[in-house]
């Protein structure tokens, strides 16, 4: 399996309290959930942290803007929101890279 390369970045994790359940845990806002990849959820990622085994994904929760943070265990999950979390730092890519594809 190819090493995935990723870095932290985003909000700082200390501080933030950890979600078992991917809601939100502030109980008067009827625990918003991180859970499922919609555009609705990829988009309050504010963080990403090594700091934790395994690493772990920060989200701003919509309603009341408490940050919470989860567990991310998959290489799969992480791939999927580098490529879809807007606020995911993008790399630059190189354009000289992608013209030596041949078929
Ligand atoms: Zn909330």
């Amino acid at each position: 399996m190819p090493e995935l390369k990723v870095r932290s970045w985003g909000a700082e994790i200390y501080g933030i309290p950890h979600s078992e359940g991917f809601c939100c845990e502030n109980g008067n806002c009827e625990g918003w959930s991180a859970l499922g990849a919609s555009d609705e959820v990829v988009k309050q990622v504010v963080g990403f942290s090594l700091s934790t085994n395994p690493s772990a994904v920060i989200y701003e929760c919509p309603k009341c803007f408490e940050r919470f943070w989860v567990h991310s265990s998959s290489e799969s999950t992480i791939k999927f929101l580098i490529k879809f979390c807007p606020n995911w730092p993008k790399k630059k890519r190189n354009k000289s890279v992608k013209n030596t594809v041949s078929t």
